[in-house]
């Protein structure tokens, strides 16, 4: 087991994730954990599994937008290890949201895997904000691509960032 010698701050939460792009599911949870921490670090991924829809820097852009009135909360791409960026941040908690059990699965397995390579960094998970069971990206993507209405589920800015993407055909 490899683990880092200088424990992370267990007060600096980073939150990863595609992000692509962030819904009101996202912003829920990041809105609470700032309440919870003293730092929460939004670390948005370039995705080695995933091809993304929106490019990495607009998604970033967007977090920042949808989420820039919270003083206490960074938004920073990030490429490569988790852990390693977690290290980096000197995060000492690393925060993931639960949906249904279809999310459980996964998360189980990253989180143990987290926990291999260093034991001393959690994962913490929030429920989800129960308006927000059923929302993921891929959702709202394929809504806007079919034509409908999104604006329930994503903020102003994430809407306009959707039409511009769809009228530029790139989506
Ligand atoms: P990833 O590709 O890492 O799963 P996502 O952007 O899809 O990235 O999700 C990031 C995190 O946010 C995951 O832990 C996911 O379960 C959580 N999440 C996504 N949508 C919601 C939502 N509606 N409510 C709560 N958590 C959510």
């Amino acid at each position: 087991m490899t683990t880092h010698n200088s424990p992370g701050d267990p007060k600096v939460a980073l939150y990863p994730g595609t992000f692509d792009p962030i819904t009101k599911g996202h912003e829920d949870l990041i809105r609470r954990a700032s309440r919870l921490f003293d730092e929460v670090v939004v670390a948005v991924a370039v995705s080695a599994q995933k091809t993304p829809w929106f490019p990495r820097q607009e998604r970033t852009g967007l977090v920042e937008r949808v989420v820039g009135d919270l003083p206490n909360v960074r938004v920073v791409a990030f490429e490569g290890l988790l852990i390693d960026f977690v290290h980096e941040q000197g995060a000492g908690v690393i925060l993931r949201g639960l949906r249904a059990i279809s999310d459980f699965e996964y998360e189980f397995q990253m989180a143990s895997m987290n926990r291999k390579l260093d034991e001393y960094v959690e994962t913490l998970f929030l429920m989800t904000g129960e308006s927000y069971t059923y929302l993921s990206s891929g959702l709202v993507r394929e809504i806007a691509r079919l034509g409908g209405d999104i604006s329930s589920f994503v903020h102003p800015e994430v809407v306009a960032g959707l039409k511009r993407r769809l009228e530029s055909g790139e989506g």
